[in-house]
């Protein structure tokens, strides 16, 4: 069925009719969305037409308010996990395409799956994205379901995985329902463009379906997965359509099924080894904050997810004027932690440790955390939206960023960073309004410095 998500003429007719707008107007809007209920396509497209640079400071700084105002202080870090690069697609701008080859395709057993979960758990990770290319046999639910099973299985001294996010290719109801019975987190996946004519001629495979992409969500919904990951890879089209599309497909899982997206991802294509695409629309780096800025005004109760895709420091601006998630040690090849492995899906551009990372997070005053609190205590879907949108999930955002970065402190970073660590939670306990939960809190983190793990609220 042809989906009548996104109306690329209405878009097209907004970026033309909101060119060269007035600096007043701009002030108007940036005015209006810090009442942070998001803002229209119009206005939106004013903004993405904004290009008198003296007007960019104040809508960072706008971005900048609405992100502490409704996630706070805290930066959520996990690390992706590649399962599988079997993949049957010809994506263009991906190197796990099906003509590569060179790529020594592999497929992690359950006993990999196990030595690089507990990689990731030794750098102090809590939090992983699982990703799989796509390839119904040799990458099927079945397998999808017993990698999960085997993460969530593995306990060690040094903690375990408490949120599972995954980003596989757009599947049927009862496979999705599958995911939802092995407890996974987000359901994530791009739409890559939301450009239709675009989208066909770069993909190749099950995947060039742009309807069956686009669907997925919705599919992903009825199967009672009400976490949802959208997001698109800037590079291959009109970054301006592409966010009013996004956009426009936040505004349709709202109205049709009262749960806006969890998560935006803002990927930007990166060179990979046997791709030779070259994005047709290469977005600048003060093209792609402005992008992340936007995003914060117009759906401010979504969280924003960064990658390593990025530079240090793209991210570290990006940190202060959007983002709420960001993936941090990664490796983007399958099997790849702690060995050399060849070919990668792409090639990263923050190759720092989880530990270096969260230095230069603390050095601007920002609480790393670990939390997985939300979705383990049903605060998912309709009811994590209920909190996010009036700004409430920052009561629990707090607290539990700083009881998630104790465990990280106490566990990982005793002969390094413990210093800094613990002033920025002293600073930012003695900010929780509460008093009650300020002293729980100061309760549980005593008892996490005793050795108790994993209280949240
Ligand atoms: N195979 C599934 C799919 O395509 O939806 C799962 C995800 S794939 C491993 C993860 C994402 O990587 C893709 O959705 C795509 O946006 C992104 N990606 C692929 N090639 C890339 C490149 N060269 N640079 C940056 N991101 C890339
Ligand atoms: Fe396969 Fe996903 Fe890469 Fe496309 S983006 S080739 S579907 S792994």
């Amino acid at each position: 069925m042809r989906m009548k998500i996104i109306d690329e003429n209405k878009i097209g007719g907004i970026l033309e009719r909101t060119k060269n707008p007035p600096k007043e107007l701009i002030i108007d809007i940036l005015k209006k969305a810090q009442g942070m209920n998001g803002l229209s396509l119009k206005e939106t497209g004013y903004l993405l037409n904004l290009n008198d640079s003296k007007l960019l400071p104040s809508l960072f700084l706008t971005a900048s308010k609405i992100k502490n105002e409704i996630y706070g202080e805290r930066l959520v870090f996990f690390a992706p996990l590649y399962v599988s690069d079997f993949c049957i697609n010809d994506c263009q701008y991906c190197n796990f395409h099906i003509r590569n080859k060179e790529l020594k395709r592999k497929k992690l057993v359950l006993e990999e799956v196990e030595e690089q979960t507990k990689f990731l758990i030794n750098t102090g990770h809590k939090r992983l994205l699982l990703e799989f290319g796509e390839d119904p046999i040799i990458n099927n639910i079945d397998y999808a379901v017993s990698v999960i099973e085997k993460i969530y299985s593995i306990k060690t001294e040094k903690g375990n995985i408490r949120r599972l996010n995954v980003n596989i290719a757009a599947t049927t109801i009862e496979d999705y329902r599958k995911l939802k019975e092995a407890k996974i987190g987000t359901y994530q996946l791009f739409q890559e463009t939301y450009h239709r004519k675009t989208y066909e001629k770069l993909h190749k495979g099950p995947k060039a379906n742009y309807d069956r992409q686009i669907s997925a969500h919705i599919k992903a919904f009825k199967a009672g997965l009400d976490d949802l990951g959208i997001g698109v890879l800037f590079g291959l089209y009109d970054w301006r359509f592409e966010v009013l599309a996004l956009i426009s497909h936040a505004e349709y899982l709202d109205k049709e099924y009262n749960v806006g997206p969890h998560t935006i991802s803002v990927p930007r294509f990166c060179a990979a080894p046997t791709v030779t695409y070259q994005p047709e629309y290469p977005v600048s780096d003060a093209d792609f904050l402005k992008i992340v800025a936007i995003l914060r005004l117009a759906v401010p109760y979504t969280g924003m997810i960064i990658s390593t895709r990025e530079k240090p420091q793209i991210r570290k601006i990006a940190f202060q004027i959007g983002i709420s998630q960001a993936s941090a040690s990664s490796v983007t090849s399958v099997g790849g932690y702690g060995k050399n492995r060849h070919q990668p899906q792409f090639i990263i551009c923050d190759d720092r440790t989880l530990k270096e990372v969260i230095d230069t997070a603390l050095d601007d005053k920002l609480l790393p955390s670990f939390c997985t609190a939300c979705y383990r205590k049903g605060r998912t879907g309709e009811t994590f939206m209920g909190l996010s949108k009036p700004g409430q999930i920052h009561k629990f955002c707090r607290p539990n960023g700083i009881l998630t970065f104790v465990e990280y402190l106490e566990d990982f970073a005793k002969d390094g960073i413990y210093k800094k660590g613990y002033d920025i939670i002293n600073f930012y306990l003695n900010k929780i309004d509460d008093e009650g939960l300020r002293k729980q809190t100061r309760e549980r983190l005593i008892k996490i410095k005793q050795g108790q793990r994993d209280l949240y609220f």
